[in-house]
């Protein structure tokens, strides 16, 4: 019933770019009203993700400010605004994909809201949704893998790079990881990588080589960026995908086309959003996620649940590489 929604609600916002000190917790947030279309959801569970952390320091451009971060969350829808809602109704408990997550409502599409099975706990599709949509779309339509293909995952251990081991295994590919620590080495082979090599320390171009008999990996799925890049190019096998879909370690630089045609390689950026922008693509891929999630019995590895004022310390093990799996916020 609307009359208990209050007028003013918790939440974090930035006035300005930079480091965790712009990250800014109030008290006095006003509470959203769902416009047509919307639903709002009072939100449990709200997902961190790296893109965060770009919007925060100003790689990705805000379009103004304030500017409330965060793109999901799970909770209880509220109320509902006017027009097509997708049969979400007040009381029903969900998952969303969109903007403004970094607090206690959210007026969110629900064009990209979904009701989450009764078999899932809160945490774990709050934990799931973007990073696992990801996961499975890259190993879908960025580059199809198919059952003995050897692919290369960067940063394996982390929260896009957990559910690639999973979703591969599942699939019955051969993974090559990468992470810096040996404990991450032990969580991502836990969840399905073949193989680990400790990026940090050891030659990643020498050891896929090696691995592959001299041939390469039919996909690099290379969300790190910067300085992977390069060694990335030279794990492919000829006519193999480049799929570079992060910066955790900074930008990639511009890139000359030419370089493609030692290999015949296919290069390509893709984001989640322009694989699930339509209600079609968003639910189908969700559901089969929480398919994954049931019958594969996937591991949803929660690194830690932060109070949504312990925000900046959630950005500093995120982008201080201390985090493994999905890290949450609880309003
Ligand atoms: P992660 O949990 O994977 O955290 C990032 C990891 O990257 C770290 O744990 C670290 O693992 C590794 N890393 C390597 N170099 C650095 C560095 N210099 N600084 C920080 N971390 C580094 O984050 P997410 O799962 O949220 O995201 C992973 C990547 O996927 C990001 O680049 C993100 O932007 C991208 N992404 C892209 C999407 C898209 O639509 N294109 C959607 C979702 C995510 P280690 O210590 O093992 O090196």
């Amino acid at each position: 019933c609307s009359s208990s929604i209050p007028k003013t609600m918790k939440g974090v916002i930035i006035e300005k770019t930079g480091g965790t000190d712009v990250l800014l917790y109030k008290t006095d947030l006003p509470v959203p009203q769902p416009k047509e279309g919307e639903i709002l959801v009072k939100n449990d569970y709200i997902g961190i993700n790296y893109i965060d952390t770009y919007f925060r320091t100003g790689l990705y451009p805000t379009g103004g400010f304030p500017y409330t971060l965060g793109r999901e969350a799970e909770g209880t829808v509220v109320s509902t605004g006017s027009g097509n809602t997708f049969n979400l109704s007040t009381g029903d408990r969900v998952v969303w994909l969109a903007t403004g997550a970094y607090a206690e409502y959210t007026a969110a599409p629900a064009t990209h809201a979904i009701k989450i099975p009764d078999v899932v706990p809160e945490t774990h599709a709050a934990a799931a949704l973007l990073q696992g949509l990801t996961a499975l779309t890259l190993i879908r339509e960025a580059h199809h893998v198919q059952k003995g293909d050897w692919v290369l995952v960067h940063a394996a251990a982390g929260g896009v790079g957990l559910w690639l081991c999973q979703l591969l295994r599942a699939v019955g590919a051969k993974t090559i990881g990468t992470a810096s620590t040996a404990e991450k080495i032990e969580l991502a082979k836990k969840n399905g990588a073949d193989h680990m090599i400790d990026y940090s320390k050891d030659d990643v171009v020498s050891k896929v080589k090696e691995l592959t008999d001299g041939k390469g990996v039919v996909a690099v799925f290379d969300g790190v960026g910067k300085t992977t890049f390069d060694a990335s190019m030279e794990c492919l096998a000829r006519k193999g995908s480049m799929v570079s879909f992060g910066n955790a370690s900074g930008a990639v630089p511009p890139v000359t086309i030419a370089r493609l045609s030692a290999k015949n390689a296919k290069l390509l950026r893709p984001t989640l959003f322009n694989y699930i922008a339509t209600r079609d693509e968003f639910e189908t891929y969700a559901n089969e996620l929480f398919a994954f999630m049931t019958k594969d019995k996937m591991d949803v590895r929660i690194h830690e649940i932060y109070p949504l004022q312990e925000v900046a310390r959630a950005h500093q093990d995120l982008e201080g590489r201390k985090s493994t799996g999905k890290l949450l916020l609880k309003p």
